[in-house]
C-alpha cells in the first residue's frame, strides 16, 4: 500500500462545495476544480460566505488536497500585448480565488507560441508567472506548471520547455510541476510497459527533477504515442493502458503525490468510481 491520495476533477455547479459533496460520493482522497467558468474571462467575486462554506466542507471531509485549474481563455505566453496583459490579469486573479478559497494550487496550461518562437514564449510565460507570484506575495498559493500534448503551437510539451520554465520564473516556494499522463504520451514520452515507464520518469528526473511534482492528471489516451492530440480516454481502455498506471500507482517516489481523473465523465460520476475502482486495483498490498 504506498498510501496514495486518488480523486477526481469535480464541478462547483450549485455552490463551491458542490465539488467535495461530489468528491465525497464517489470516495475521493483530492480533488480539483474550477473555481470559475473555465471558458470565460469574468467571474463573480468569492463572498465571504461563500468562501466559509466551501472550507468548512473541504476541512470537515478529509479531502485534501483541494486545487484549482485555471481557465482555458487564459495564455501567458501570447505575443499580442492585449491578451497577454488580460492573461495576466487573469492568472492573477485565479491565485486570489485559490487564496480565498484556501485551495493548495493552482494548474495552469503554459500554452501556445501562435507563430512567436517557442524559446520567447517559455520566457513570457515564466516572466508572466513571476509577475503574478510578485503580486500575489504572502500567498500560499503555487502556481503548477501543466505539461502539455504540444498540440498545434502549444508549448510546455518537452521536460526541456518544463525546465526552462520553472529556472526562468524563479520563485521555486511557489512553483512546481503538475503531469497529465496522457499529455506525456501524446507528447512523445512512453508510459506502456514497466521499462519505458523507468525511462520517462528517469528522463524527466534528469532534466526536471521528480521533487518538482506537486499534481497528477490521471488520464488514459485515444490517441497514439505521440500523436501530439489530447484526447482522454478512460483509465485502462486507451493507448497507454494498464501496466503504466500500474506503475504509476505503485512508484513509491511518487506516492506523496495527489492524483486526479480528468477523464470523460457524466452527470452522475460513473466513470470516476469505475476509474478509481481500477486505479485503487492496481496498487499492490
Ligand atoms: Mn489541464
Ligand atoms: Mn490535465
Ligand atoms: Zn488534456
Amino acid at each position: 500500500m504506498t498510501g496514495v491520495r486518488l480523486g477526481a476533477h469535480m464541478s462547483i455547479a450549485g455552490g463551491f462545495e458542490r465539488s467535495i459533496e461530489r468528491g465525497l460520493k464517489v470516495g475521493c482522497d483530492t480533488v480539483q476544480i474550477f473555481s470559475k467558468s473555465n471558458n470565460q474571462w469574468a467571474a463573480r467575486p468569492i463572498q465571504a460566505d461563500e468562501a466559509a462554506r466551501f472550507r468548512q466542507a473541504a476541512k470537515e471531509s478529509g479531502i485534501t488536497p483541494v486545487f484549482a485549474h485555471d481557465s482555458y481563455l487564459i495564455n501567458v505566453g501570447s505575443p499580442k500585448p492585449d491578451l497577454l496583459e488580460q492573461s495576466r490579469e487573469a492568472l492573477r486573479v485565479e491565485v486570489e480565488r485559490a487564496t480565498t478559497l484556501g485551495l493548495a494550487f493552482v494548474v495552469m496550461h503554459p500554452d501556445s507560441h501562435t507563430g512567436s518562437g517557442e524559446e520567447p514564449a517559455l520566457k513570457r510565460i515564466a516572466e508572466s508567472v513571476a509577475w503574478v507570484l510578485e503580486k500575489t506575495k504572502g500567498s500560499s498559493v503555487k502556481i503548477l506548471y501543466e505539461n502539455a500534448a504540444g498540440q498545434g503551437s502549444n508549448v510546455g510539451h518537452r521536460f526541456e520547455h518544463l525546465a526552462g520554465l520553472l529556472k526562468w520564473t524563479g520563485h521555486p516556494d511557489r512553483l512546481g510541476i503538475c503531469l497529465d499522463t496522457c499529455h506525456l504520451f501524446s507528447a512523445g514520452y512512453d508510459l506502456r510497459t514497466k521499462a519505458a515507464y523507468e525511462a520517462t520518469f528517469q528522463e524527466f528526473d534528469r532534466i526536471v527533477g521528480l521533487k518538482k511534482i506537486q499534481a497528477i492528471h490521471l488520464n488514459d489516451s485515444v490517441k497514439d504515442l505521440g500523436s501530439r492530440v489530447d484526447r482522454h480516454e478512460q483509465i485502462g481502455i486507451g493507448k497507454i493502458g494498464l501496466e503504466g498506471f500500474r506503475c504509476l500507482m505503485n512508484d513509491a517516489r511518487l506516492s506523496r503525490v495527489p492524483m486526479v481523473l480528468e477523464t470523460p465523465k457524466d452527470e452522475e460520476c460513473t466513470e470516476d468510481v469505475m476509474n478509481l475502482k481500477v486505479l485503487r486495483g492496481l496498487i499492490k498490498k
